[in-house]
């Protein structure tokens, strides 16, 4: 086996808990609704406020692969020379990999790898703009099958706000011109934001004494999910996650009841709403009422998801 270069240093076999993750209760729930429903999601905030922490959360979120799929994704990595991993893996490619190495080729990319787990790129503004189109045109015709064998990557991105690190953080002033602060964002917001289907913004919490542990951990959260995916294996028929329902099923999948209409209703009117965020929002509702255990889509389900679709920007 060769060494894996492109990939970051990360010890699957004690991956951090979500306990370990402090007064972020918006962002945790944001990665529980990603690990639900299949919905890319992109965390920003300021430097130090734990979005990598955060994100390397997410593989231990995923339900254990059954015999079929570790099979594939054995294959896979034995394609690529590596060993195969035993649970959903967290590949986190550093920025200045090539774009082929993302898509692959003759050799399996990092989408390819990270099947069945999370392909995690951190200081996403890092990325080249090549590296983010070819990204792009692979979310775009994951149009998947209703069983798709092995399983599709969840994508998980962090950056910070902005290039110096400090907007969002009360203790460090911004020091960056609204110019680079665009230039920071620009390639981003261009070529990849609104594919995301969650973004969380994490702030500074106070000084690390004053942080401890709590909240819910890791395993309490991985049941909502596994009972979520349950849901959605019943009702599609298949392994077709929420975040790749096609618009032609949204009507009869994400039924809104008359106050959820409504509001979806409103939000297309006040907000800056695409046709795109529209389909989005729905499918992450979707996701949100699986998590309680209902059938329909309530106001409170839609106005969650609303909440998560802030595209990111200055
Ligand atoms: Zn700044």
């Amino acid at each position: 086996m060769v060494s894996d270069e492109t990939v970051r240093p990360f010890d699957p076999a004690a991956p951090p808990d979500l306990a370990d993750v402090q007064n972020q209760e918006t962002a945790k729930r944001a990665l529980e609704i990603a690990a639900a429903g299949g919905h890319p999601i992109l965390v920003t905030g300021p430097s130090g406020s734990g979005k990598t922490l955060l994100c390397r959360c997410l593989p231990a979120l995923l339900p254990a692969w059954d015999d079929d799929a570790r099979a594939a994704i054995a294959g896979t990595f034995l394609r690529a020379k590596l060993e195969p991993p035993g649970a959903p893996p967290l590949r986190a490619p550093h920025p200045s990999i090539t774009p082929s190495a993302i898509i692959g080729g003759q050799r399996p990319g990092e989408v390819d790898l990270a099947r069945g787990g999370v392909l995690f790129l951190d200081d996403l503004d890092a990325f080249g703009r090549r590296s983010l189109r070819v990204l792009r045109e692979r979310l775009e015709e994951h149009t998947p099958p209703a069983q798709p064998s092995p399983p599709l990557f969840l994508l998980a991105a962090a950056m910070r706000s902005c290039p110096c690190g400090c907007l969002g953080d009360p203790h460090r002033e911004c020091a960056c011109a609204r110019w680079q602060r665009e230039r920071h964002w620009s390639a981003v917001r261009e070529l990849l934001v609104d594919l995301f289907h969650l973004h969380v913004e994490l702030f500074i919490v106070g000084p690390p004494s004053h942080r401890r542990r709590g909240g819910e951990g890791t395993a309490q959260v991985a049941d909502r999910v596994r009972a979520a995916r349950d849901r959605q294996r019943e009702r599609h028929g298949g392994a077709l996650l929420n975040a790749h329902l096609p618009v032609g099923a949204l009507p009869e999948v994400c039924r809104l009841d008359a106050a959820g209409q409504q509001l979806l209703d409103r939000a297309a009117e006040h907000l800056p709403f695409t046709a795109r965020t529209t389909v989005t929002a729905l499918q992450v509702a979707r996701s949100i009422a699986d998590l309680s255990g209902r059938d329909s889509i309530t106001a409170p389900h839609l106005a969650e998801a609303i909440h998560y679709q802030r595209r990111g920007g200055v």
